[in-house]
């Protein structure tokens, strides 16, 4: 594995930090990260205990393993979005909670609160749904991911990007708690929505500071 044994690491230390945060059950969850010519991701049931740095698994954009291990039976999709969107270098995917249980609703997340924009437009949209671990879902995960940097999956869950793997992970938290908080919203009553010049207006903020349009 010479030559990116950090980058493995600093996969699964992303692997380990989303099972902290309780987002990665049974192994659901998975990380991908450009490296060369190809892509390095997380292995079929993987997680940061039963994984070591080499058991990381090297594929190429087309699925094609280079050298041992099996990728994660997500792997269409990783490669599509890093295919999709050339300025992205790593992908999360989970079936984080709130997540999950919105995305069972197949509406996009709307401009409820102001943070919603930093995701790249007013809403974060909802995949249309797909089997799992098909190239129709990432087909699927691409078209709602297009000005966006996160997107639910219905029925199943989520996916985030980023210019670093960094990036990516603090993508998935944002969008997580903005899961949990709308859904906490809709419990209490109607959200009043932000309108798209108010949107527009935080959208110029976030790029003033650096945010940008993909977390990196
Ligand atoms: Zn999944």
């Amino acid at each position: 594995m010479s030559g990116n044994e950090d980058l493995r690491v600093a996969i699964l230390s992303v692997v380990a930090r989303l099972e902290e945060k309780g987002f990665n059950h049974g192994s659901s969850g998975n990380v991908s990260c450009r490296h060369g010519d190809g892509v390095l991701i997380t292995p079929t049931g993987g997680n940061s205990g039963n994984t070591a740095p080499d058991e990381i698994v090297r594929i190429t954009y087309d699925g094609t393993v280079i050298g041992e291990g099996m990728p994660s039976s997500e792997w269409h999709m990783h490669t599509q979005i890093l295919r999709a969107f050339p300025h992205v270098q790593a992908v999360v995917h989970t079936h984080a909670d709130a997540c999950v249980a919105l995305s069972c609703l197949r509406k996009p997340i709307p401009a409820f609160h102001y943070m919603v924009a930093g995701f790249g437009g007013d809403d974060i949209r909802c995949a249309r749904y797909a089997t799992f671990g098909t190239a129709d879902l990432a087909a699927s995960a691409v078209e709602a991911l297009d000005g966006r940097t996160a997107c639910l999956l219905a029925n199943h869950g989520m996916i985030a990007m980023g210019k670093t793997l960094e990036g990516a992970f603090n993508a998935t938290i944002k969008l997580e708690t903005l899961a949990r908080q709308y859904i906490l919203a809709l419990q209490a009553g109607e959200p009043v929505l932000l309108p798209p010049e108010e949107m527009a207006r935080v959208r110029g903020k976030y790029g003033s500071y650096g945010a940008g349009r993909v977390p990196g």
